[in-house]
């Protein structure tokens, strides 16, 4: 970053603290994750300088030939990893890839079906205070609240009285796989267009390592930067049926030109998610949630569900006389970097809400194993019952550096 180094010194300085802070701590934000170098390399190439409005072969502007040729090809590998029938890989970003398909599909008043914000649902399902929740008329299932799980037969029973035009599939923090047969069989009953959205496990579907809702959905929306571990972005899969109402309500529906460094730097993502190393990425990063699982539920935390089965985790911490928003700022001077979370049955405000969620997608990529998921897990304990010890917090964060000083961090060394 040489030119950055010496023309503005005062931003490159913030580069070079957010490289440390991202080597020295343990990243446990069960969405993020850390890119490699060439999707970095990618993500800040000249494609950053075009216009592109429209699609390959169908632009807006002349001078488009490499530009068709990147979207082309990260289109043809993102059919190839996911089966998909058609692909659009030009929203900006997961939500509005939502908001496209409701724009596909929906008139402004029109019902949808999806998961309970406080019970891992995301704002765009319909939240009161997201636009889909305003302009459409938002229903939502809740999880069991004995055993923490996805109840199909409420599902279906809301979906049948209900009738909405789209039910959606998909969380931000639900630690389970999901029934997309399932899923399909309601939507099919009712009528309704199923949407799934990956945003969170479309690495370990990419992977091999959760069921693919492709072949069952009519839509599927993911973001590339979690699991996926691409460039912040989004795509749209659906079937040929739906693809032109797809395109249409991303361009010109909803957005002018696509951001053809990110398009790029997706292309590169996905020829890495497309090897065979990629397979294994999933698979650890499953294991390690496991084992992390285990070692907290060993400790008297109260897991979401009693585990899990995908990269994340919804900690109840009720029983631990700790609010989640407390838990996270201790922890995060102990070097462990999470959310607070609201959990299912929430009894206090979003702002400060019981529970905290983790996931293992950032540690895996550093190369994290089942050693540095007790050590993690031990860490977490001492920290929750020292959140007031600044003393215990500063040694515990300590330990933590020493223990990320021996792992490389991807895209930086
Ligand atoms: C992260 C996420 C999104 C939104 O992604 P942004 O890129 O933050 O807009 C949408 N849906 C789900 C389920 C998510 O987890």
């Amino acid at each position: 970053m040489s030119a950055l180094s010496t023309q503005d010194p005062e931003l490159f300085a913030m580069v070079k603290a957010e490289e440390a802070y991202q080597k020295s701590t343990i990243r446990l934000i069960a969405s993020e994750n850390y890119v490699s170098k060439a999707v970095l390399e990618a993500s800040g190439s000249v494609f950053a300088n075009k216009y592109s409005e429209g699609y390959p072969g169908a632009r807006y502007y002349q001078g488009q030939i490499n530009c068709d040729a990147v979207e082309r090809l990260a289109i043809e590998r993102a059919k190839k990893l996911f089966g998909a029938e058609h692909v659009n890989v030009q929203p900006y970003s997961g939500s509005p890839a939502n908001l496209a398909v409701y724009f596909a599909f929906c008139q402004p008043g029109d019902t949808i079906l999806g998961l309970n914000l406080s019970h891992g649902g995301h704002l765009t399902h319909g939240s009161k205070v997201s636009l889909t929740g305003k302009w459409l008329n938002a229903v939502h299932y809740s999880l069991n609240p004995e055993t923490g799980l996805l109840d199909y037969d409420e599902i279906r029973k809301l979906a049948l009285e209900h009738r909405p035009k789209v039910l959606i599939a998909g969380h931000s923090a639900y630690p389970r796989q999901l029934d997309f047969a399932k899923f399909r069989a309601i939507a099919d009953e009712c009528g309704a267009i199923l949407f799934v959205d990956m945003a969170h496990f479309a690495g370990l579907v990419a992977g091999g390592a959760h069921p693919n809702p492709v072949p069952y959905a009519d839509v599927v929306t993911t973001t590339t930067h979690k699991t996926l571990r691409g460039p912040r972005g989004a795509m749209i899969l659906c079937k040929e049926k739906h693809a032109k109402a797809i395109d249409k309500a991303v361009f010109p529906g909803l957005q002018g030109g696509p951001h053809n460094s990110t398009t790029a730097a997706i292309a590169t993502a996905l020829r890495e998610a497309l090897l065979p190393e990629f397979k294994t990425y999933a698979a650890n990063t499953v294991k390690n949630a496991q084992v992390l699982a285990a070692a907290l539920v060993k400790r008297g935390f109260n897991l979401v569900s009693g585990g899990t089965d995908n990269h994340l985790m919804l900690i109840d911490l009720n029983n631990k006389n700790v609010s989640g928003k407390v838990a996270a700022v201790a922890l995060e001077k102990a070097g462990l970097v999470l959310n607070y979370n609201t959990v299912p049955g929430e009894t206090r405000k979003a702002s400060d809400p019981s529970g905290i969620r983790l996931g293992t997608p950032s540690v895996t990529s550093r190369g994290f194993g089942a050693a540095e998921m007790e050590k993690i897990a031990e860490w977490m304990d001492r920290t929750l019952q020292s959140v007031e010890d600044e003393a215990a917090l500063l040694k515990i964060n300590a330990e933590v550096s020493a223990l990320c000083a021996k792992f490389p961090v991807p895209g930086l060394d």
